[in-house]
């Protein structure tokens, strides 16, 4: 089968993934065999391979968000049918017996491994993986409109319920990608009012046509203040603007797996009970009440296309931020 494969980490620029041609294994009894039709792009792609997430198996095959159908199952898969869609995101494996995994925390288990990072992922033909790593999707979705949901959305959706926010409540979202796009259609789908804070006027364009009530960039001072916000964007200082901007017990999310780091904090802006938590990865109940919500609430993906053989493009146009929402490869 075609694969991009990295061999070893470079900056994007140098090219680091090569088209090759790879030996396909055959699968484990609890294993599926899953014919790739698309798989997103995301920006953790791009710190593994340019390293600043270090590499935990070379070569890779990267790619955490795939879409396919199921061409072959082992002798001990009971839940997915041959020619059945599913959906493979970031979370591939855990545990299930450390302290984190019996609390249904598994999405800080200490052993979990993760797709296109510890297994190799969905840029390429065919991916192998065990069946509980991979989800049956629902129709009414192209390949290419649904895979942005497996990370940007997991991880969005995730972020979301952590914030806590109402019915009727303002949430700010800084920074306005993939992830944030989605979020926002959460949000207003549940009543939620949403205020986005992105430099890019593209961004602030997409924001106003999906229904935000306030759109600016993070230093203009929104209207209202904000019951909840999620930190999309890498950028540390945001934390600090984010609770100038926050009521009395609100609540910060960030959203990312890499940020610049937060400046020092007077402690006004985290008295009466301000709180900031990160989110890291998903729990399978978060994967599985997304793809329940967008049975319920039909996303619209805003997506840019690539072959799969345009992989270190596509990865370059998300590191100049040249990509409106979500870069998908099709395969
Ligand atoms: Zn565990
Ligand atoms: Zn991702």
């Amino acid at each position: 089968m075609r694969a991009m494969v990295l061999e070893r980490t470079a900056p994007v620029e140098t090219s680091p993934l090569l088209l090759k041609e790879v030996a396909l294994q055959g699968v484990e009894d609890d294993e599926v065999l899953i014919k790739v039709a698309a798989c997103g792009v995301c920006h953790t792609d791009l710190h593994i391979v340019e390293g600043e997430l270090p590499p935990h198996k070379l070569p890779l095959v990267p790619g955490h968000q795939i879409v396919g159908k199921v061409v072959e199952r082992g002798k001990k898969v009971n839940n997915l049918e041959v020619g059945q869609r599913v959906g493979v995101p970031w979370i591939n494996q855990v545990c299930g017996v450390c302290r984190f995994c019996r609390q249904g925390m598994e999405n800080l288990c200490e052993n979990a491994l993760f797709t296109g990072y510890d297994l190799d992922g969905g840029y390429a033909e065919f991916a192998i993986f065990r069946e509980e790593a991979a989800y049956p999707i629902p129709e009414g979705y192209e390949d290419v409109e649904f895979a942005p949901l497996l990370c940007g959305g997991v991880i969005g959706y995730r972020a979301y319920r952590q914030s806590k926010v109402k019915e009727g409540e303002i949430l700010g979202l800084f920074g306005f990608g993939s992830s944030a796009h989605l979020v926002a259609q959460m949000a207003l789908f549940e009543g939620v009012r949403v205020f986005v804070f992105t430099r890019s006027p593209e961004h602030q364009k997409l924001a106003r046509e999906l229904g935000a009530s306030f759109v600016g960039r993070a230093e203009d001072v929104p209207p209202e203040k904000l019951d909840a916000a999620i930190i999309f964007a890498p950028a540390g200082h945001l934390v600090k603007v984010a609770l100038e901007y926050l009521c009395p017990g609100g609540r910060v999310i960030t959203a990312g797996i890499y940020s610049t780091p937060i400046p020092e904090l007077p402690y006004d802006l985290v008295y009466k009970e301000r709180c900031i938590q990160s989110v890291a990865n998903s729990t399978r109940k978060d994967v599985q009440e997304l793809i329940e919500l967008s049975r319920r609430l039909h996303f619209k993906t805003q997506i840019e296309v690539f072959p799969l053989e345009e992989a270190n493009r596509a990865l370059l146009l998300l590191k100049e931020s040249k990509i409106r929402a979500s870069a998908v490869l099709s395969i």
